[in-house]
């Protein structure tokens, strides 16, 4: 099964594709991991894409498409996966899609995660993540408590450059203007399945798997 999470910044993509992953044997494919692991290795994607990402801008597409080309060719992949923050425009999607062609394979669906913007900043602003696994945190809703869950050392929590007011307002501005086309987009393709986005984690994680399992059926 492949899958792509669409929504908004603070919809909860990340933490629901984490946890549908582990119960359905996928793997996670976050585009914003990917590129701050290029800038913590110091890469020329990680140097190109830093300032652009601090400011809640979107990295080129020529970009974004030449590095999700390999990392989707990587073999890890083949039991299905999930892709959390790509693709965001338009003409990601289309190269996506036919770089899928090609390979014979195609996205099953499409879940798009709807949340009111009010609930967004308030999710993004309390939002922590970990230098080290890239793992996300909220101070109120999901607490790092353990250093050690950590998944490869101890937990260094911060707040991304990103989730700060002033990115926060261009991302949702950007969402609006260059990713909510998609919807359409997958709407067409009959692929495009609506999640309620707010509530609890477990709320929402439990509507994404009514979905799944009739998918799966
Ligand atoms: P995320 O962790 O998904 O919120 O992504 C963090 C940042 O990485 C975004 O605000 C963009 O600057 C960049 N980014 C991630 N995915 C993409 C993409 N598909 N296209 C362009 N920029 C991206």
């Amino acid at each position: 099964m492949n899958l792509v999470f669409l929504g908004p910044p603070g919809a909860g993509k990340g933490t629901q594709a984490e946890k549908i992953c582990a119960e359905y044997g996928l793997v996670q494919v976050s585009t914003g991991n990917i590129l701050r692991r290029h800038k913590k290795l110091g890469t020329p994607i990680g140097i190109e894409a830093d300032r652009i990402i601090a400011d809640g801008n979107l990295v080129p597409d020529g970009l974004i498409i030449d590095m999700m080309k390999e990392e989707l060719s990587k073999p890890y992949l083949k039991t299905g996966y999930i892709l959390d923050g790509f693709p965001r425009t338009l003409p990601q999607a289309v190269a996506l899609d036919e770089y899928l062609a090609r390979k014979g394979e195609t996205i099953d669906c499409t879940l798009v995660l709807n949340v009111e913007t009010s609930e967004l900043v308030k999710r993004i602003s309390g939002r922590r993540t970990c230098r080290t696994c890239g793992r996300t945190f909220h101070l109120i809703y999901n607490p790092p408590i353990e250093p050690r869950d950590c998944e490869i050392g101890t937990c260094e929590i911060f707040q991304r450059a990103d989730d700060s007011e002033e990115a926060v307002k261009n991302r949702l501005r950007i969402y609006a203007e260059r990713t909510l086309p998609l919807i359409d987009y997958y709407s067409e393709r009959k692929l495009a399945v609506p999640v309620d986005g707010s509530g609890s984690m477990d709320e929402v994680y439990a509507r994404i798997k009514v979905i799944l399992d009739k998918l799966l059926k």
